[in-house]
C-alpha cells in the first residue's frame, strides 16, 4: 500500500516489507517516508488543521459517523489485515474491528459536546458589569503515534477523538502495522473527511519521530508505546500538550476467600490474549499463600489448555509474538527467572515467533520477569501472608496502568482500590478489561493523560477564556 500525505497516496525511494508473524511471508510493502515527507506532512495538516477548524460539529459527526459505518462493513476484510500484519488469532482481530466502530461513533458524539462554561465574573472585585465565559476549540495539528498490538483500536482511540474535535491528525503508526491504519485513513477520506485533516506516514519512528514531535506547528502529541520512546518524545516535544500511554506490569491479587477456578479462568485469559502483548495483560499474580498450591494447580491446568497455532485457523488462541526477536527477548527474561530460583510449571519453550504459555511460580522479585514489563505470554506469581503484603508488593513497581484484585471481602476490596497506585481497579476481574468509554490511563511511569473518547477530547482540546467589558470598558 501507499502512504497518505499531503492529499495524496504515495511512494517513496525506499520501500519496508510488512511480513507475517507466523508465517514470515511478505504481506505487502510499504513506502519508508524521508524526513522530507514528514515536513510535507505538518505542512498539509496545518493547512487540513484550518479546513478541519471551519466544519461545524455536526458535519464532523456525520464524517465520522459515516467512516464507522464503512468500517462496519470492512470488517471482516480489516480484521484479517489486522491477524496477518499483527499475528493476533483471527478471532481475536474480529473483536478488535466489531468494535471499533462504536468507538468513532461514540468519540462523534462527543466532539458534538464541546462545552464551555460563563463564568460569573461579578463575583470578583472590580470585575462589574462584565461578561465572561471559555470557548472550547481544537488544538490544531496533533501527532498521534501508535503501538503494534492493537493496530486498529489504538489507532481509533488517538484519530476519532482528534477529529472529531476539530483538529488535523499527522499518524505514524507502527512499523510492523501500518497496512490496517492505511485501511481505516482509505475508508475516513470516503466518508468525506477533508484533504488535509489526516496525513497517514509509514516509515521508521527512529528517523521520523523526532522531527514530527518537536516541530512547532504540532500542539499536541497522543502516544502509545514503550517507556524508552515515551521519555524520548516528552524530551523532543518542547511545549505541547502530551499524552503519554506507557508500558505496565500489572498486578492481580488473589485472596483466600476467592473462587479460584474463576481466577484461574480470568487469568488464563488476561495472561495471554495477544499472546500477552496487551498493555494490561496479567504479569504478576501475588496469591494469599493459604490458596497459592490450589491456585497454581487451577492456572497451570487452564494454561496447558491454551490452543496454539496458525492465526487464521479456526480455534487458535495464541499464535506468534510480532517478531522473532520479541519471541527471543521473552524466552530469555522467562530463563532469566528460572536461572534465579522461580520454578517453571508449564511452557517457555520456543518455536521460531511463538512462546508457549507459561506459568512461573515463586518468581524472585528481583528478576526482569517480576521487575520490567514481559510484553508475552507468561505470567509470574508469588505468595503472600495476607492483604497488607499483597498491596506493598502490587505497588512495588515503577508502572501503575491497571491492577485487579479477588475477593467477596468489601473491606480489601476498599482497601485495594484505595491504596493500589494504578490507573484502572478491577475488583474480582483481571486489569485485561476495557470498555471504550471508560476514562482509560497510567499513573506513575506508566504515563500521563487519559484516553477514552470524552476525555481524549478533552485533551485534545484548549480552552480560551473570553470577558466582555461592555462599551468603554464598563458594565452593561
Ligand atoms: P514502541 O517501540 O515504543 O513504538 C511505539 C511507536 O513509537 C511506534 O509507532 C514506533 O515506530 C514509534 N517510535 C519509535 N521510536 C520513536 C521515536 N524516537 N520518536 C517517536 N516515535 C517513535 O512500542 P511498541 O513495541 O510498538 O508497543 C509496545 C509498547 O506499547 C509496550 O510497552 C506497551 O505496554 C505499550 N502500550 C501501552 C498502551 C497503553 O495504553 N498504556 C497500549 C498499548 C501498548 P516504529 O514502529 O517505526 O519503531
Amino acid at each position: 500500500m501507499r502512504m497518505y500525505v499531503a492529499g495524496e497516496w504515495r511512494s517513496a525511494d525506499r520501500e519496508d516489507e510488512i511480513r507475517s508473524p507466523w508465517s514470515g511471508e511478505v504481506v505487502d510493502t510499504v513506502p519508508r517516508a524521508s524526513a522530507a515527507d514528514a515536513e510535507r506532512a505538518v505542512a498539509a495538516a496545518v493547512q487540513g488543521a484550518l479546513a478541519m477548524r471551519r466544519l461545524t460539529a455536526y458535519d464532523r459527526q456525520q464524517i465520522l459517523n459515516r467512516a464507522a459505518d464503512l468500517l462496519e462493513d470492512a470488517c471482516e476484510d480489516v480484521a484479517r489485515t489486522i491477524s496477518l500484519e499483527e499475528g493476533k488469532p483471527l478471532s481475536e482481530a474480529l473483536g478488535e474491528a466489531r468494535r471499533t466502530p462504536d468507538l468513532i461513533r461514540l468519540a462523534a458524539s462527543e466532539g458534538a459536546r464541546m462545552h464551555g462554561e460563563t463564568l460569573p465574573l461579578d463575583a470578583a472585585a472590580g470585575a462589574e458589569g462584565k461578561l465572561g465565559f471559555t470557548l472550547r476549540v481544537p488544538c490544531g495539528v496533533v501527532v498521534a503515534i501508535a503501538p503494534f498490538n492493537y493496530p486498529l483500536l489504538l489507532v481509533a482511540h488517538k484519530l476519532a477523538p482528534a477529529l472529531a474535535a476539530g483538529n488535523a491528525v499527522v499518524l505514524k503508526p507502527a512499523s510492523q502495522t501500518p497496512l490496517t491504519a492505511l485501511k481505516l485513513t482509505e475508508l475516513l477520506l470516503a466518508a468525506g473527511l477533508p484533504t488535509n485533516a489526516l496525513q497517514t506516514i509509514t516509515g521508521s519512528g527512529g528517523e521520523l519521530g523526532p522531527a514530527l514531535c518537536s516541530d512547532e506547528r504540532v500542539r499536541k502529541i497522543s502516544f502509545t508505546g514503550s517507556v524508552d520512546v515515551g521519555r524520548m518524545i516528552a524530551g523532543a516535544a518542547g511545549v505541547k500538550k502530551l499524552s503519554l500511554e506507557l508500558g505496565a506490569n500489572c498486578p492481580v491479587i488473589v485472596l483466600p476467600d476467592a473462587d479460584l477456578d474463576e481466577v484461574a479462568a480470568a487469568t488464563a485469559a488476561g495472561g495471554y490474549v495477544n499472546a500477552g502483548q496487551v498493555c494490561i495483560s496479567v504479569q504478576r499474580v501475588i496469591v494469599d499463600e493459604r490458596a497459592y498450591g490450589d491456585f497454581l494447580e487451577a492456572l497451570r491446568t487452564r494454561v496447558e489448555a491454551i490452543a496454539i497455532g496458525d492465526p487464521l485457523a479456526e480455534g487458535t488462541q495464541l499464535a506468534a509474538l510480532v517478531s522473532e526477536g520479541e519471541a527471543e527477548r521473552v524466552e530469555g527474561t522467562i530463563r532469566g527467572a528460572v536461572d534465579a530460583g522461580a520454578r517453571l510449571l508449564t511452557g517457555g519453550s520456543r518455536d521460531r515467533g511463538v512462546v508457549a504459555p507459561a506459568v512461573v511460580a515463586d518468581v524472585p522479585e528481583e528478576t526482569a520477569l517480576w521487575r520490567d514489563e514481559l510484553f508475552g505470554p507468561a505470567v509470574a506469581v508469588r505468595p503472600v501472608s495476607g492483604v497488607e503484603e499483597a498491596i506493598a508488593v502490587a505497588n512495588d513497581t515503577r508502572y501503575g496502568l491497571g491492577a485487579g484484585i479477588f475477593t467477596r471481602d468489601v473491606t480489601s476490596a476498599m482497601r485495594f482500590v484505595r491504596e493500589v497506585d494504578a490507573g484502572n481497579l478491577h475488583v474480582n476481574w483481571t486489569p485485561l478489561w476495557r470498555a471504550d468509554l471508560m476514562p482509560y490511563g497510567g499513573l506513575k511511569g506508566s504515563g500521563i493523560g487519559k484516553e477514552g473518547p470524552r476525555y481524549a477530547v478533552e485533551e485534545m482540546t484548549e480552552l480560551k477564556t473570553v470577558v466582555f467589558h461592555g462599551v468603554n470598558g464598563g458594565g452593561s
